[in-house]
């Protein structure tokens, strides 16, 4: 079996149906069993195990995550934004907490970042237990959003396309990625990105994998397409460079060798995931 996404865990159960009723969110609020994530520097703070951490349940309004085996969990926004440090602590955080690491900060920063209605510009007020906001000057209803990013391998004749993007580290080579467009398919998201900025033209887009990114609100959509010719034009404002690598490259890099040609993206990245997979496939 080709492994799951870092995120792919089932998470808690989200009880969608309780949200509606302040009653009953309230109720759970102020039961013993409850617990709020505890947050460090705008991001939810990991144990020395890289569990999530719970204490009391602080704020007005906390966010009402779920049910964990029926015990209500909740978080209270931070005081502030994640800081451009945050993906590195991914590198410590255990895929079990994963899903709820990622609800609790894309939802959190949501909130954060619109507390005014985007229809009239008055502030705007939580409801559905933190899984929605609405206007009270205009009645508008606003959801938290998720954004759909495409992310890709490209494969001709057994090898496969990566790039760098100049914030990698040094060696560094993933897969292609880039947000879909109002109006787009996932399927021809995956070819425009890779036209712009790579210069090729594929086919066959197949859908591999998703998980989410919460930085601030991604939905990764992993995907493979044919391409029909190797020759590549490279769009440098995005990529540093962008190469074809042999299944004996991907799988040295993949296994940590030194002499590999590249570095491969760390495990909680979706493009691990599909080179994984790619690998599997030999
Ligand atoms: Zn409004």
């Amino acid at each position: 079996m080709p492994p799951e996404p870092f995120f792919a865990g089932a998470g808690i159960d989200r009880a969608d149906a309780l949200r509606n009723r302040p009653e009953a969110v309230a109720a759970l609020l102020a039961s013993p069993e409850a617990r709020a994530i505890l947050w460090a520097d705008g991001i939810p703070a990991l144990d020395s195990a890289g569990a999530l951490t719970w204490g009391e349940v602080t704020g007005n309004e906390p966010l009402f995550l779920g049910l964990d085996h029926g015990n209500p969990r909740f978080a209270a926004l931070p005081g502030s934004a994640a800081g451009a440090g945050a993906r590195a602590i991914l590198g410590q955080l255990d895929p079990t907490d994963a899903p709820l690491f990622a609800a609790a900060l894309s939802l959190s920063s949501w909130h954060l970042r619109h507390g005014f209605c985007s229809v009239c510009g008055s502030p705007s007020d939580m409801f559905r237990g933190g899984w929605a906001r609405r206007c009270p000057s205009c009645g508008g209803e606003h959801y938290p959003r998720v954004d759909p990013v495409v992310i890709m391998l490209a494969t001709f004749e057994d090898r496969l396309l990566l790039g760098r993007q100049p914030i990698y580290p040094p060696g560094r080579y993933s897969a292609l990625a880039g947000f879909v467009e109002p109006g787009e398919t996932i399927e021809a998201a995956v070819a425009r990105e890779l036209h712009e900025e790579a210069g090729i033209k594929v086919t066959d887009v197949c859908y591999f994998a998703s998980q989410p990114w919460p930085f601030p609100s991604s939905l990764m959509i992993g995907c493979t397409a044919n391409a029909t010719g190797d020759a590549l034009v490279i769009d440098h404002d995005e990529l540093d460079d962008a190469r074809w690598f042999t299944r004996d490259e991907v799988a040295a890099a993949l296994s940590g060798d030194p002499t590999a040609p590249f570095l491969a993206p760390p495990r909680f990245a979706i493009a691990r995931t599909l080179l994984d997979h790619w690998i599997g496939d030999a």
